[in-house]
């Protein structure tokens, strides 16, 4: 959470109020009037979304990372259900780093998307759990970058 501090025209209070509503996650906002008196003051919480949705302009809740930022479609299930590496990063070489986490449905939208990709269980994911197979499964189904193709 931060601050935003204003100092503009008293008319552009509410213009601006609803402007900044519209780029950050507003909470409470106070006026006061300018040491000159002729400005207004205006103070107003805020937090940076964490996603935005380009078709709507709406902040999502927090989406997992494998999450394309021009997709619009929501999580499902744990966001690190399952692990998503490209074809450079094997995981025998490259024990000690971690591919893309995400959540099922967004990995298998990555997969899809990536030319060698490679799909494995996530940390939060119980041992034989299905959810790496499923995200393959529904990336074999799937178009590369498929909210470009289908709309969502
Ligand atoms: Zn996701």
């Amino acid at each position: 959470m931060f601050e935003v501090r204003v100092i503009c025209d008293p008319v552009d209070t509410d213009r601006i109020t609803a402007a900044l509503a519209t780029v950050f996650t507003t909470g409470t906002h106070r006026r006061y009037p300018s040491r000159s008196g002729s400005r207004t003051r205006l103070y107003v919480t805020a937090e940076l979304p964490t996603t935005v949705t380009p078709q709507t302009g709406q902040t999502d809740a927090r989406r997992c990372d494998a999450a394309h930022p021009d997709d619009p479609t929501p999580c499902e299930g744990p966001h690190d259900a399952v692990e998503i590496r490209d074809r450079f990063m094997s995981r025998a070489r490259d024990a000690i780093t971690v591919g893309t986490l995400g959540c099922v449905h967004h990995g298998a939208r990555m997969l899809a998307s990536l030319d060698g990709g490679r799909v494995y269980p996530g940390p939060s994911g119980a041992p034989g759990d299905a959810a790496a197979i499923d995200a393959y499964q529904r990336a074999q189904a799937l178009p590369p970058f498929a909210w470009r193709t289908t709309g969502r």
